[in-house]
């Protein structure tokens, strides 16, 4: 029976390391390597920021995490309710970035993809974003 473990986080910039660190404690049953949780951890931040920044904009909303553990596998999907991305496959290629300033490397997704054995978006312009990483 798989145990589950859901979160609702405000869209803020520090409720990303709550919500690394959460998913890290809760693997911790699933004995795994130290390089394991970094794996996740590091998916988990990438789509954590990207609700903050790019699904709300920075002006905050509420992201839904929720993490399912199945014998020895863990699937997190981190959902958020803002502006949706109107081309998937585009903003999953590496490098591309909408971020105006230059600041971002357009790198989060490829690191999800890479860190993880399966990502998969689902999104919709204007409803929203939802990220389900399984490993
Ligand atoms: P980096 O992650 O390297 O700082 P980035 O966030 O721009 O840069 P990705 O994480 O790969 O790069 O995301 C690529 C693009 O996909 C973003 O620039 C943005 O346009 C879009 N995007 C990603 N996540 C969301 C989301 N939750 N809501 C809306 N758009 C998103
Ligand atoms: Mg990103």
């Amino acid at each position: 029976k798989p145990e589950i473990l859901k979160m609702e986080l405000e869209a803020l910039s520090k409720n990303e390391e709550f919500a690394r660190v959460a998913v890290a404690v809760f693997m911790a049953r699933l004995n795994p390597t130290l390089e394991e949780v970094d794996d996740v951890k590091t998916a988990v931040s990438e789509a954590v920021t990207n609700a903050v920044i790019h699904g709300y904009q920075g002006k905050g909303g509420i992201i839904y995490l929720e993490v399912e553990i199945d014998g020895l596998e863990i699937s997190v999907t981190v959902k958020d309710t803002g502006i949706g991305i109107p081309d998937i496959k585009l903003a999953m290629e590496p490098m591309y970035t909408t971020d105006p300033d230059g600041e971002r490397s357009g790198m989060g997704f490829s690191f999800m993809e890479a860190f993880m054995d399966q990502v998969e978006v689902k999104s919709a312009t204007g409803e929203g974003t939802a990220v389900t990483m399984k490993k």
